[in-house]
């Protein structure tokens, strides 16, 4: 399927705000790309796709993953909207016809992170924060604006604001233990 198709298959997918939300990740993460010299068609496919699942009912995504022998975590089992990374992969290739495996990793790491990210998944995790219609993180102009000079900063910048939020805030005591790895692993190559 071209953009075009898998739009037009993700309106129906998708609520509306989730398709807006993910039509902004799509352009954002193309900017990102152009800004750091990554394809920006594989960051065009990511963008699109990363929140396919996202929309599917928990318990829905639940089975679907246990059916599928898509391995759950604890974090998972107990906040299964996490899981619409992994099973946003899966649908990715297997009704979105996506077979770049880069494309199919980025949209697998983009809720949580991962140690060692490449150029495309820390393309993709940004753009889902900074997305224009994003308005609810403190410092989002600093970011937005970090985030088209030094991705690494930014992802930086941006662990940290997530998790202070999930220790302190609504969140509390939903943090996956990806997402801490990966906070202690740009850290460390960051200080
Ligand atoms: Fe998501
Ligand atoms: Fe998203």
């Amino acid at each position: 399927m071209d953009l075009k198709q898998i739009q037009k298959r993700l309106k129906k997918e998708l609520d509306k705000e989730r398709y807006i939300h993910t039509l902004s990740v799509m352009y954002t993460a193309a900017s990102l790309a152009m800004a750091h010299g990554s394809n920006l068609q594989q960051a065009m496919y990511a963008g699109l796709l990363h929140d396919c699942a996202k929309c599917i009912p928990n318990a829905k995504k639940l089975t679907q993953c246990k059916e599928l022998g898509i391995a759950i975590t604890e974090t998972e089992e107990q906040n299964p909207l996490l899981l619409h990374a992994k099973l946003g992969a899966y649908l990715a290739k297997e009704q979105y016809g996506i077979d770049d495996p880069e494309i199919l990793h980025a949209i697998q790491v983009h809720t949580t992170g991962e140690p060692n990210m490449n150029l495309l998944d820390k393309i993709i995790f940004i753009a889902d924060y900074i997305e224009p219609y994003r308005d609810r993180a403190p410092n989002l102009a600093e970011t937005r604006k970090l985030a088209f000079l030094d991705l690494d900063q930014a992802l930086f910048q941006i662990m940290e604001i997530t998790l202070n939020y999930l220790k302190n805030g609504k969140g509390r005591g939903m943090i996956d233990p990806m997402t801490q790895e990966t906070y202690q692993f740009i850290r460390e190559r960051l200080t």
